[in-house]
C-alpha cells in the first residue's frame, strides 16, 4: 500500500492486524465501514499471540458470560470455514480430565455447561482408559464434543481476506507510533512518518499496547509461556484419534498432531515475566521444557527422546482479572481500545468483531460485559488468574 490512503479518511483506523484487530475489520466492513488496519509486521504475524498451528476453541469456562460467547464464537468460525471454503476449526471434542480425587474446577465447568446446555460427556475411569488411553491415571473427564482447535494462522489468514473481500485496507510493515484523538477525528502516525485520518480508532496492539499507550502499560502484564511440538508420533496421538485436551491439576493442555502440523503441548500458567514484548521467541521460558518433557512421559506415556521436538516461547498478554479489555478511552471517545486476551483470547476471534462493533455504535449486546469495562479492569485485584 502506497502513501496514497494518507489524503483518504477512514470510519475506522485499527491499529494491529492479530485476531482482535483483524476481527473488527471484518464486522466494520460488513457493516460497510470505511476501515484502514496498520499492522507493524506481516500477518499472520509470528511474534504475535495470534500465530501457529493452533489455539484451543472451547465453551468450557466456570464464568458463564465466556461460556456463552465461546459458543457463539464456535458458530462464527464454522460461518467463515462456509464462506471461505478452509478448514479452520478442528472439531477434535476437548476432553478436561483429572487423575485426582476432587477437582472443584471440573465441577465447576459441568455447572456452567449444564446451565447452558453444552454438549458435554462424563466420562470415568473406565471409559476414559478404553477410549482415551493416552491420558495416563485419568479418573473422571468432560468431553466438550463440539469443541476442538482453531488452526490459528489459517483463521487470521481467513479474516484478513474477508475482510480485503469487503473493502478494507490492510498494510503491513506499517508500525504506528502515536495515535492523536481530537474533536474531528483521530490520526496515526507511523514511524516512517505517515498520517492516516479516521472518524474512530480502535488499538488492538496486543502485549505491544503499552508502548502505543502509557495507561494501557499499567494495565496490562506480558509474559512468557512455553510451547512444545513433538512429530513422528503413533496414530493414537493423531486426530480424530485424540481430542485436544487439558489438565487443571497441571495446567498443563495440548492438541493432537493433525495434517502436518505436530502434537502440540504447553501449560496455562501466568507465565514469566519479561520486559519487553519483542524477546526472542525461539527459546523457552526457564524450566518449562523440563516441565513438559515430565508431563509427556507421565501423563501421556510418550518416551520424549524417542520424538524431534520443537521448542518455542510466546506472549501472553493480561489484564489482572484475565477479563479482555473492551471499551472506550476513559477521557478519548474516538478512541476504543481491545485488548488483553490474556492467553484465552482467539477463540473469541469469530465473534470479538460484532462485540466491538455493537460498543462503537451504540447497540445494546449481551456479548459485551462490564467486567471488560476499562474501569471494572483497572479495579481488579492485582493477583493474576487465568480463564
Ligand atoms: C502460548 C499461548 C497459547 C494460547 N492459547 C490459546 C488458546 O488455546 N485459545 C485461545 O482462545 N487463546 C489462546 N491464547 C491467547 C490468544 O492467542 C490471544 O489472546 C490473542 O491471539 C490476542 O490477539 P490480539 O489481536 O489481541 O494480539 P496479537 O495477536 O498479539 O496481535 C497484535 C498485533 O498488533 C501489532 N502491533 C502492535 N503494536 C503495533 C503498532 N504500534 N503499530 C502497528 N501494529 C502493531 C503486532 O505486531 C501484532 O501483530 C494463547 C496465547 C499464547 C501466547
Amino acid at each position: 500500500m502506497t502513501d496514497a490512503h494518507a489524503d483518504d479518511r477512514f470510519d475506522l483506523l485499527i491499529v494491529g492486524g492479530g485476531v482482535f484487530g483483524l476481527g473488527t475489520a471484518l464486522e466494520a466492513a460488513r457493516r460497510g465501514r470505511r476501515v484502514l488496519v496498520l499492522e507493524r509486521g506481516s500477518i499472520p504475524n509470528p511474534v504475535a499471540a495470534s500465530y501457529g498451528p493452533s489455539r484451543k476453541i472451547r465453551a468450557g469456562y466456570t464464568d458463564p458470560y465466556y461460556a456463552a460467547l465461546a459458543r457463539a464464537a464456535i458458530e462464527g468460525w464454522h460461518e467463515i470455514e462456509r464462506e471461505t471454503g478452509d478448514e479452520l476449526l478442528v472439531r477434535s471434542g476437548n476432553l478436561v480430565y483429572t487423575a485426582l480425587d476432587q477437582q472443584p474446577h471440573l465441577d465447576a465447568l459441568d455447572r456452567v455447561a449444564c446451565d447452558l446446555g453444552t454438549p458435554v460427556e462424563r466420562l470415568e475411569r473406565r471409559q476414559l482408559a478404553a477410549r482415551f488411553p493416552q491420558f495416563r491415571g485419568a479418573r473422571r473427564a468432560l468431553l466438550e464434543t463440539e469443541a476442538g482447535f482453531l488452526r490459528a494462522s489459517a483463521c487470521v489468514a481467513a479474516l484478513r481476506g474477508l475482510a480485503e473481500r469487503r473493502g478494507a485496507i490492510i498494510a503491513t510493515g506499517r508500525e504506528v507510533k502515536a495515535v492523536e484523538a481530537g474533536p474531528s477525528g483521530v490520526t496515526a502516525t507511523t514511524v516512517d512518518g505517515a498520517r492516516f485520518r479516521a472518524d474512530r480508532a480502535l488499538l488492538a496492539p496486543g502485549g505491544w499496547a503499552g508502548r502505543l499507550l502509557s495507561e494501557l502499560g499499567a494495565i496490562l502484564t506480558q509474559t512468557r509461556l512455553g510451547l512444545l511440538y513433538l512429530r513422528g508420533l503413533p496414530a493414537a496421538y493423531h486426530t480424530p484419534q485424540m481430542p485436544a485436551f487439558s489438565c487443571p491439576d497441571t495446567g498443563f493442555y495440548g492438541f493432537p498432531a493433525h495434517r502436518d502440523d505436530a502434537l502440540k503441548v504447553a501449560q496455562h500458567v501466568a507465565g514469566e515475566p519479561i520486559d519487553t514484548p519483542d524477546f526472542d521467541r525461539a527459546t523457552p521460558p526457564r524450566g518449562f521444557l523440563e516441565a513438559a518433557r515430565a508431563f509427556v512421559r507421565d501423563g501421556l506415556g510418550l518416551a520424549p527422546d524417542a520424538y524431534p521436538e520443537r521448542a518455542e516461547s510466546c506472549m501472553y498478554n493480561l489484564t489482572a482479572s484475565a477479563d479482555f479489555l473492551l471499551d472506550f478511552h476513559p477521557a478519548e471517545p474516538r478512541l476504543f481500545v481491545a485488548t488483553g486476551g490474556s492467553g484465552h483470547g482467539f477463540k473469541f476471534g469469530s465473534v470479538i468483531g460484532a462485540v466491538v462493533m455493537d460498543r462503537l455504535d451504540g447497540i445494546p449486546s449481551d456479548r459485551w460485559s462490564p467486567q471488560c469495562s476499562w474501569s471494572s479492569v483497572v479495579a481488579a485485584p492485582a493477583a493474576a488468574r487465568l480463564r
